[in-house]
């Protein structure tokens, strides 16, 4: 499978990445790309939650709504100016936290896409990491995020749907049953799955993604998820593509973007 879109990408205003969007539009460019999303995380206001969960999910590191504005908005608008031979789509990674559509509808406004990622969530009163050893009960209240959030036609992908397995050994019928729910959901609001490259080992997860391939109109795209310049399409890209052909999976090339007011 050839490769001529990407639509998430990091750089360096999340605290975590590296490069700048011109960075990664050279990159797609030197290889041949059509079209390009950047989706850094988005800035998320300190006041939704204690400073210790801000900081302990990193929250504190990422770009502000100044930078937001004054930095990443601007440098899109430049690269789409000066590069008009690829399209450039402007994205955020974003999570879900309930409670706030104004704030959203206002970035959602700005851009293209949001890109919806889960990488924490409220559950049995606490916020959860996705990233540590999560129980049954977080799982579940993980795929109640995902339908809340799915509900408001906000996103057009829900990146790596399958974090929620992080942690597990084994794949029992529980966490099919989820699995299937998540796959339905994204298929009732025509939402993308995406198959993410950056798991190091950990996803894509194959029993997840042998459930996606018995329904066929499930929308699935394939994310590079780079956070440095040589993994936009770097070796786990291409491990991710041959993932995806092995399993038989319908990749779609390019993402359809979801119209927003
Ligand atoms: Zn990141
Ligand atoms: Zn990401």
């Amino acid at each position: 499978m050839k490769r001529i879109t990407n639509y998430h990408s990091h750089i360096a205003l999340c605290g975590h990445a590296e490069g700048t969007v011109e960075d990664y539009i050279q990159e797609a460019i030197r290889n041949h790309y059509e079209e390009v999303g950047i989706s850094d995380h988005a800035p998320i206001p300190s006041e939704w939650m204690p400073f210790s969960t801000y900081q302990y999910l990193w929250l504190d590191q990422m770009m502000t709504l100044q930078d937001f504005n004054e930095k990443y908005l601007p440098e899109l608008e430049m690269c789409i100016k000066k590069y008009p031979m690829i399209h450039i789509l402007k994205g955020l990674e974003i999570e879900y936290v309930p409670h706030h559509l104004d704030y959203y509808d206002m970035l959602r406004r700005k851009l293209d896409y949001f890109n919806l990622g889960i990488h924490y969530f409220q559950s049995e009163n606490n916020i959860v990491s996705t990233y540590d050893h999560i129980s049954n009960q977080n799982m579940i209240d993980y795929v109640q995020t995902l339908e809340e959030a799915i509900k408001t036609g906000l996103f057009t992908t829900f990146v790596h749907p399958d974090l929620y397995l992080l942690c597990v050994q084994n794949f029992t019928s529980f966490h099919e049953q989820l699995a299937r729910k998540i796959i339905e959901l994204c298929i009732k609001y025509q939402v993308y799955l995406e198959v993410n490259a950056n798991g190091k080992g950990k996803y894509p997860k194959e029993e997840f993604w042998k459930i996606v391939k018995e329904y066929p109109d499930a929308l699935i795209l394939i994310g590079s998820d780079a956070h440095r310049i040589q993994d936009f399409h770097g070796k786990q890209v291409k491990d991710a593509i041959s993932f995806a052909e092995k399993l038989g999976l319908n990749i779609q090339e390019r993402m359809k973007l979801k119209p927003w007011k």
